[in-house]
């Protein structure tokens, strides 16, 4: 690939909208351009970058015994309607209507597609195990899409599904795909760990999501120090918290003139935030619902939205939250309040509180359950901190940021039942099939990788994963020697089939070596005086920076050898 003829549009300049690093160097180096919101269009080396990891997840799969397919992205509403999910997938899913007035949707996720075409397809248990895969283009109208390929609304993934005849047979299905997801991680050469997680909206009873541990990970894990437990944090329960017997107090009235904020309205009363509840209010699929937590806490949403089986939860405003209640936020409490009322455990076992008094400008304190007002339903429905012992063995908790790039469910028989998939046991019986689904986020493995590795200067790929292995400067075009020992290496590394860009654009060789820097390819050749002054040219690492001095002879030969070795060691 030569530089002067590709496009490969280097920015000097830090876009202002990107937020993460990762972001900020796709943009920079030429790899991806945004259309819109959340849609981006991946140019020749951003293309290039993903290619590289569908190639090793292909051969992992295929590997695993899965078989590939390709299915489609427009689905039938009425599908999904079999399953309850097109009522309850919520606003992610891009729902439209064609000419003749058919509801469809875009595919952000494909198990009524294939449980569809398996129901066809399999009659007897001979016909069992299948698992099938895709990588495809989804759509999912996120919310908040942002961090460039981390959170798009139109992303590449990596889907597998799995048919097995029963629960054990399920499990090692299951168990196949952890084991080829730990082979694919650790081959494009992530940090990564496989932590317990929520099933959400796919819905199914065990799951796992591996993390690629970085800072800006949009999920928080909980991480035992002591035992195996490894966990999302919307998933991680919290410990039963012991019960407070002391005795009911009376109620006691408060005015708290313009205190609405935790903090404030602690310091007034003289007391600690995790003497006071909140009263939080959500919209949950068009129902107001207050939470109860603890001052000091927060709601995990994931949780609340589980308990309620809703399929979308959201915050409501100060404005939506009055016309829910008739009480301004700050000063609502769960003393006659008018809305459906929810209690995280930690709540329920409290006593003699203070809460909103459900009247501008008023508090409450001894406020206690049972006696002043009643739940719906009590739950475990705080996020869990670094404070509270590990859910499995009671050893302190540490916590770490990841991003989610794959994701493995047991699905069980909810899909194939609902759907009617079933197939003849060996007896004649007909039964529902065991199902297992498996993603993996392949576009934002890209960003993942770039998260965990880069410096000041740029992108840092590794072998696996770059999108050239090679990137070989000319810094003297206009020198004979010079571009004729550039371009025999060139053509001399092309036949050993190394992925090799050309530099060989009239730029200043400062500008060469920047964009080189920036585009973390690993290995970089450059030819420039050093050729004529002593006759040799410079291997230098990306990684470590480090330097080799060879003459032009020795050059294709150790190129090779280092690709070899930086690809075994994965
Ligand atoms: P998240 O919690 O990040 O929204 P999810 O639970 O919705 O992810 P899955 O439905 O399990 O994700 O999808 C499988 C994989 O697809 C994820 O593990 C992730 O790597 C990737 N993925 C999901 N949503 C996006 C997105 N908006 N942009 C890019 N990749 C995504
Ligand atoms: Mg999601």
């Amino acid at each position: 690939m030569r530089f002067s003829r590709s496009l490969i549009p280097t920015l000097k300049e830090t876009p202002a909208e990107a937020e993460v690093a990762s972001h900020r160097l796709l943009l920079r180096a030429g790899f991806i351009r945004k259309l819109t919101a959340g849609i981006y269009t991946y140019l020749p080396l951003g293309l290039a970058a993903i290619r590289k990891v569908e190639t090793i997840v292909r051969e992992e799969m295929n590997r695993a015994g899965a078989q590939e397919i390709l299915m489609p992205m427009v689905q039938p509403a009425d599908l999904w309607r079999e399953t309850g999910r097109y009522e309850k997938y919520g606003p992610e899913l891009l729902r439209f209507v064609d000419r003749h007035e058919r509801e469809s949707c875009l595919g952000p996720t494909h198990e009524e597609v294939i449980t569809d075409l398996l129901r066809r397809e399999v009659r007897s248990y001979r016909d069992l195990p299948q698992n099938l895969y895709q990588i495809q283009t989804k759509f999912r109208d996120e919310i908040r899409p942002r961090f460039g390929l981390m959170r798009g609304r139109e992303f590449i993934m990596k889907d597998a599904y799995s048919f097995d005849v029963d629960d054990v047979a399920a499990g090692e299905s299951y168990q196949q795909m952890f084991e080829a997801y730990k082979r694919i991680f650790t081959r494009c050469g992530l940090e990564f760990r496989s932590v317990l997680a929520d099933s959400g909206t796919i819905g199914g009873s065990y799951s796992h999501e591996f993390m690629v541990l970085a800072d800006t990970g949009e999920d928080t894990l909980v991480i035992c120090s002591a035992c195996e437990y490894a966990a999302n944090s919307e998933k991680a329960e919290v410990a039963i918290p012991a019960t407070d017997d002391s005795p009911m107090l009376d109620l006691q009235k408060v005015e708290t003139p313009g205190k609405r904020k935790v903090p404030v309205v602690c310091e007034f009363m003289g007391i600690e935030p995790h003497e006071l509840v909140k009263t939080m209010v959500f919209d949950a699929d068009g129902e107001p619902v207050a939470v109860l937590v603890r001052g000091d806490r927060t709601v995990q949403e994931v949780k609340l939205k589980n308990l309620l089986g809703a399929a979308d939860i959201e915050m409501l405003d100060d404005k939506a939250v009055f016309d829910a209640t008739g009480v301004p936020t700050g000063y609502l409490g769960p003393v006659g309040i008018k809305i459906k009322l929810l209690v995280d455990r930690e709540v329920a076992a409290m006593r003699n509180f203070v809460t909103g008094g459900n009247e501008k400008n008023y508090h409450i304190k001894s406020v206690n359950m049972g006696r002043d007002f009643e739940a719906a339903a009590v739950a475990d429905l705080r996020q869990i901190t670094d404070s509270d012992p590990c859910p499995a063995c009671g050893a302190q908790l540490g916590m770490k940021e990841g991003i989610e790039v794959g994701h493995v469910f047991k699905l069980g028989t909810g899909y194939s039942t609902a759907m009617k998939a079933v197939f003849q046991d060996s007896n004649g019986k007909e039964t529902p099939m065991v199902m297992g689904c498996y993603g993996i986020g392949v576009s934002r493995i890209v960003a993942a990788a770039i998260e965990q590795n880069h410096d000041e200067n740029g992108m840092i790929f590794p072998m696996a994963l770059a999108p050239m292995q090679v990137v070989l400067l000319n810094l003297g075009l206009k020198d004979e020697q010079i571009t004729e020992t550039a371009e025999l290496l060139y053509t001399e590394l092309q036949g050993k089939g190394v992925e090799i860009l050309l530099d060989d654009r009239d730029e200043r060789p400062g500008s060469k070596f920047k964009d080189a820097d920036l585009l973390g390819i690993p290995l970089r050749i450059t030819v420039g005086k050093s050729l004529t002054k002593n006759g040799v040219v410079e291997i230098r690492h990306r990684k470590d920076g480090t330097t080799e001095e060879l003459v032009p002879e020795q050059v294709t030969a150790r190129i090779v050898e280092l690709i070899d070795a930086a690809m075994s060691n994965g």
